[in-house]
């Protein structure tokens, strides 16, 4: 029986599992070292499938493949317009004679030919999103056995927003264009946005679908080729978006997927002395390896998206049933595994009581359970290692002397569910307060005025996001403007969008995902001089 704390085995049929093999030039294929690891449903604990593991060597093809397909390939050259040779041949026909009927039919297959080679990668683009809407259930079903992540929401959210992401950068792939400068007098310049290559893309487990299409499509619309590690944890629905991607006309070598293990395939990514960028999404303690193979390597350019402890701030003034529910999903939403959970929440004092009051009632309702079942609200977390973790974390708040108000404990005996957990008394300096958990673990914190709010927001070493709850818009203006971090929701929280770029400040990394700032990280700017003889200006 599903109850607010128990799960369920679950009756969704489970998809049969079609692509186990690394994704090279188009084919899959197995490990040049025959190498094989296992994934593992969160639920039951038991294995899925069975995955090549890429090695050095598979890195070393698959750049070589995207090398190729950049250095010689159509898909940097073709144009990003959506530029269509058609011909209304019914129309035409029943105006035209015979004879012209036949001649439009020969043009029309030179044209095609010449289309063949001239595909724009706009539309390209488009058709493989139209793919991924065709097959939302079954890649779905992939991210929630693999990763723990509720059905609803990799179905109803996830994976179509994959697709709508493809669909807003295939968009921009013909609105990439540099500036006219006027220089001098004699001189006439101008700039080119170029595709800057070969570029690894890394990605951690927790939103295997949303992280493959931000870090792929803006660089598929600029014209780069690429080589993409998912995280071991969760394979599955990076092969099938591949197998899609080549069914939609993406050419071989262009997007190449390499599945393995960090400090072996990762690191073989990050150190290749022909890969032009690398764009990583994980921890900060890896981002920091990241950067420094890029440096020991051939001084890559590298952009991190990294972890985060961030503030969820309710003034007196705001709505609590509101911001008790926001709050709450700032930190159990896909079970706390999220970089931008709002893990430390600061209320004001003048509500924090009834504010604490309601946020323990809301947690001891929220169902915990299986995901594919449709009441649950929070799945298992991702594996036995991250399960172990946030479960040794709410121990460390104990003896640290916080107080804790709900939660705390495992669900279950089968598979990694774990509690909504609040602690309250905790003090800035504990590391509950300071450490990212990457669970449903809260920890809950008074404030008096907006000075020490700021303050207290600041008082981490990351800076990835904030959540500010209150009807006063000066509070907002100043809150928004004094925190240090990349995404600021008033009012709301976890809104994202395409056009919402993120990422962020001090070590929560640099660079941005998602929107345009995003499609500049893989483009280069050129320069280009020429005299003007003569010129009247
Ligand atoms: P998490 O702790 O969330 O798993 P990690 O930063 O460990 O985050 O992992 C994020 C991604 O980085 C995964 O794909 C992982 O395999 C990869 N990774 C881990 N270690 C390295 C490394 N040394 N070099 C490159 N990639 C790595």
């Amino acid at each position: 029986d599903q109850n607010s704390k128990g799960h369920t085995a679950s009756s969704f049929k489970i998809p049969t599992i079609k692509f186990t093999k690394l994704f090279i030039n188009g084919d899959f294929v197995d490990s040049l070292s025959g190498r094989e690891f296992e994934t593992i449903d969160p639920r039951s604990e038991e294995v899925i499938a069975k995955i090549a593991e890429g090695t050095k060597e598979d890195v070393d093809l698959a750049v070589h493949a995207s090398r190729e397909a950049f250095d010689h390939g159509p898909w940097p050259r073709m144009p990003g317009a959506f530029v269509r040779y058609k011909w209304n041949r019914r129309l035409v026909a029943s105006v035209c004679f015979f004879g012209l009927e036949i001649l439009i039919l020969f043009c029309n297959i030179i044209l095609k030919l010449i289309w063949d080679v001239n595909q724009e990668r706009g539309r390209i683009m488009m058709k493989w999103a139209e793919l991924i809407d065709e097959n939302v259930e079954e890649i779905a079903a992939l991210d929630v056995i693999d990763a723990g992540k509720l059905y609803q929401w990799c179905k109803g959210i996830e994976v179509p927003s994959a697709a709508s992401n493809i669909r807003y950068y295939a968009g921009a792939a013909d609105k990439i264009h540099g500036e006219v400068l006027k220089a001098s007098r004699e001189f006439h310049a101008y700039t080119l946005l170029e595709p800057i290559g070969v570029v690894g893309h890394i990605i951690p487990w927790n939103f295997p679908s949303s992280l493959f299409v931000t870090k792929v499509a803006p660089s598929l619309a600029a014209g780069c080729t690429m080589v993409i590690k998912p995280a071991e944890q969760t394979p599955l629905s990076a092969l099938f978006y591949a197998h899609l991607a080549k069914q939609a006309g993406i050419p071989d070598g262009v997007l190449n997927v390499v599945p393995g293990f960090g400090p072996t395939t990762g690191a073989a990514i990050t150190s290749h002395m022909d890969i032009d960028k690398v764009s990583f999404t994980g921890s900060t303690d890896i981002g920091r390896e990241v950067m420094r193979a890029a440096a020991n390597s051939n001084l890559k350019p590298v952009s991190l998206e990294l972890g985060g402890k961030s503030p969820f701030i309710v003034f007196d003034d705001a709505d609590i049933d509101k911001a008790a529910e926001l709050a709450l999903l700032g930190v159990v939403f896909n079970k706390g595994e999220i970089c931008v959970a709002g893990s430390r929440v600061f209320v004001q004092e003048g509500i924090y009581d009834e504010f604490e009051k309601k946020l323990v009632e809301k947690a001891k309702a929220w169902v915990v359970g299986d995901p594919f079942d449709s009441k649950t609200k929070q799945g298992p977390q991702v594996d036995k290692k991250q399960f172990e973790k946030i479960l040794s974390y709410i121990e460390h708040g104990k003896r640290e002397g916080a107080t804790l108000l709900t939660g705390g404990k495992r669900v279950g005996n089968k598979g990694y569910y774990i509690e909504p957990t609040i602690f309250s008394n905790v003090k800035e300096d504990m590391v509950i307060a300071q450490d990212e958990i990457f669970g449903p673990v809260m920890a809950l914190m008074k404030f008096k005025t907006i000075e020490e709010a700021i303050r207290s927001a600041n008082n981490t070493k990351y800076g990835l996001a904030a959540g500010i709850m209150t009807k006063n818009l000066d509070t907002a203006n100043t809150m928004s403007r004094s925190i240090r971090a990349g995404i600021v929701w008033i009012n709301c929280y976890f809104v994202f969008g395409g056009d919402i770029p993120y990422g962020g400040y001090k070590m929560s990394g640099f660079g941005r995902d998602s929107g345009l700032d995003a499609l500049h990280k893989y483009l280069q700017v050129k320069s280009v001089v020429t005299p003007i003889y003569n010129s009247p200006w």
